[in-house]
């Protein structure tokens, strides 16, 4: 039983990849993400396999994403002083958007710059490392039903023909003989399937919504790697660190950027070993759409809880938020470099 729809299934698998990765495996040190890709494709689940000593490395870098303009500045910046336009490869656009990249960059501390006549030199604070091993995209479909498996199928396909992606499973909810074999079956044989029993952890039942034994492995993925020595072409290898970053910078809590946790029904419940958002007037999860400020039942916290009265500074709302900051800092920080 699902907290609601395919948002609040999407934590949960989030939160069971957390725990667990990799399903079926040795554990393997990895950061996990959700609603990422490329303009034609955005994955629902996405999970960064990472060489932990590499990770260590990129933490020096800072806690946020570095876009791909940084990305073009920071992989590039030499170890010695140089004209920028010398040190980093030509763009494909104008250069003033690099130097405005260098200045960003400068001002993050992720290079350094200084002024000779009218250029601008460059020189690394340190080498940006190769830090990202494998990347695996996941969707999730609770239910899925003819039509979904069918769209499905078509994504899968179009993902395991650009190989974006090292892999590519399918995460659907055991519902009884809802799942019907043939629907499985239809899926690109790549893909893997990893079927899962989430409880309902708001009804107190007896099994957690989420834990690490909430799934099991129906079918094993392909590696879609590239095979022979030419492997991805660059571009390729940019867009995959771009993703990888934006994973990284935002991990899969940040859905309290966009919802409400300042509204006076938004709550967060445990479901086994996960929290997801809870709305008292809905009784039920809030999709994270209609979680906003147009929500006709929105009802901002009342002054007095963001003073007096309440433990954290600022009102539940700012305390939900910095919370769910933290729990993301700490499975970052988890990652240890030696191994
Ligand atoms: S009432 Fe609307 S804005 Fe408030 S928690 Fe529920 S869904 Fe979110």
């Amino acid at each position: 039983m699902i907290p609601d729809a395919e948002f609040g299934y999407e934590l949960l698998v989030c939160r069971f990849v957390e725990l667990t990765w990799y399903p079926d495996g040795d554990p393997r040190p990895a950061i996990v993400s959700r609603q990422l890709g490329t303009k034609r494709r955005r994955w629902d689940t996405v999970v960064i396999e990472v060489d932990p000593e590499a990770y260590a490395a990129r933490r020096a870098f800072g806690d946020r994403a570095l876009d791909s303009d940084l990305l073009h500045v920071v992989r590039d910046a030499p170890a010695e002083w140089a004209w920028y336009r010398d040190a980093l490869p030509d763009p494909g656009y104008p250069w003033r958007y690099v130097r405005q990249a260098v200045h960003r960059a400068a001002g993050r501390d992720v290079i350094e710059k200084r002024r000779r006549g009218n250029r601008i030199e460059i020189r690394r604070v340190r080498p940006y490392p190769d830090w990202v091993d494998r990347i695996v995209a996941i969707e999730n479909k609770p239910d899925l039903d003819r039509s979904a498996a069918d769209a499905l199928a078509d994504q899968l396909a179009h993902d395991v023909e650009t190989a974006l992606a090292d892999e590519v499973w399918l995460a659907t909810e055991a519902t009884g003989d809802r799942v019907e074999p043939a629907l499985l079956r239809s899926m690109p044989v790549e893909a893997g399937i990893l079927t899962t029993a989430f409880a309902d952890g708001d009804a107190g039942g007896e099994r957690a919504a989420v834990d690490a034994d909430a799934a099991t492995v129906d079918w094993l993925p392909s590696d879609l790697e590239p095979s022979g020595s030419e492997g991805r072409d660059p571009e390729t290898v940019t867009r995959r660190l771009e993703i990888a970053e934006r994973a990284y910078g935002k991990g899969w809590r940040s859905y309290h950027d966009t919802m409400r946790p300042d509204c006076r029904h938004f709550e967060l419940r445990r479901a086994g070993r996960a929290l997801v958002p809870h709305c008292t007037a809905k009784d039920r999860c809030p999709t994270d759409r209609e979680c906003s400020g147009s929500c006709p039942s929105f009802t901002p916290e009342p002054p007095a809880w963001r003073t007096k009265g309440w433990p954290i500074e600022g009102g539940p709302g700012k305390g939900i938020r910095a919370l769910l900051s933290r729990r993301r800092e700490r499975v970052r920080d988890r990652i240890d470099p030696d191994g």
